[in-house]
């Protein structure tokens, strides 16, 4: 495991990789990027910015999607994916900002999670992004990376996230997850494109590679070994 100077110094390299760091989903406020973020489950954030317009003139704020129609709400929704669900889950956290919290996004993990269909990384993204509190989002490419580099040694998100959360200031924490989910997307793939990464030379994977051996490191290894042997269509 990474020491937290050696946490610091690999986000920092990071950071100059992927300058400017931030989730992708558009917002206004607190409750369109819980909006935003719930509707991302399982989809991309593309497909959330095209329903998010829409959705948000027709229910602006926890008031009004708390007395949605659920027809109509399905179909503003319905591009995102599990649109049935994810109404539900839409119309319920709405109910419980109105009857719990006087319609406002609770600035509280405790708070956050309570909610009908809000996880802890939903959670952390409101945290983080739009309530000026500090939160680490642990999705599968933080999971990914963070191991591979050696930043944790766990797949499980709410371990990853206190290991993570041990190594770096608070106020770091949401760039740091921001940096690591665009460093999945685009370099440490499933398929990892280390000639291209910028820690490379630190990171743990490609060391369990061993010192002078081919360039392979050990996520590529295990990816080349779960693909196929005959390719498939
Ligand atoms: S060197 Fe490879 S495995 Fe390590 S962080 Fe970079 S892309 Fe990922």
């Amino acid at each position: 495991m990474k020491t937290a100077t050696e946490a610091r110094a690999l986000l920092r390299a990071l950071e100059g990789q992927h300058p400017n760091a931030d989730t992708a989903l558009r917002y206004s406020n607190a409750f369109e990027l819980l909006v935003a973020t719930m509707l991302s489950a399982q989809t991309t954030d593309a497909g959330v910015n095209e329903a998010t317009p829409s959705l948000f003139a027709r229910y602006p704020d926890a008031r009004a999607m708390a007395r949605a129609d659920v027809p109509e709400l399905e179909h503003l929704v319905r591009k995102t994916g599990f649109f049935r669900q994810k109404a539900r889950a839409l119309v319920g956290m709405a109910q419980s900002l109105v009857a719990d919290h006087g319609g406002q996004v609770p600035a509280a993990m405790e708070a956050l999670v309570a909610l009908p269909g809000v996880g802890r990384k939903t959670a952390n993204v409101v945290l983080g992004h739009a309530l000026g509190v500090p939160g680490l989002p642990v999705d599968r490419h933080v999971l990914r990376v963070t191991n591979r580099i050696g930043l944790a040694h766990s797949q499980d998100p709410e371990v990853v996230e206190r290991q993570l959360g041990e190594l770096l200031p608070p106020a770091k924490w949401t760039v740091a997850s921001d940096t690591l989910i665009l460093h999945g997307r685009r370099i440490c793939k499933p398929k990892p494109l280390c000639d291209r990464c910028a820690i490379r030379a630190s990171c743990d994977d490609v060391r369990a590679a061993g010192a002078g051996a081919p360039a392979m490191p050990a996520a590529a290894r295990r990816s080349r070994a779960m693909r196929p042997r005959s390719p498939r269509t």
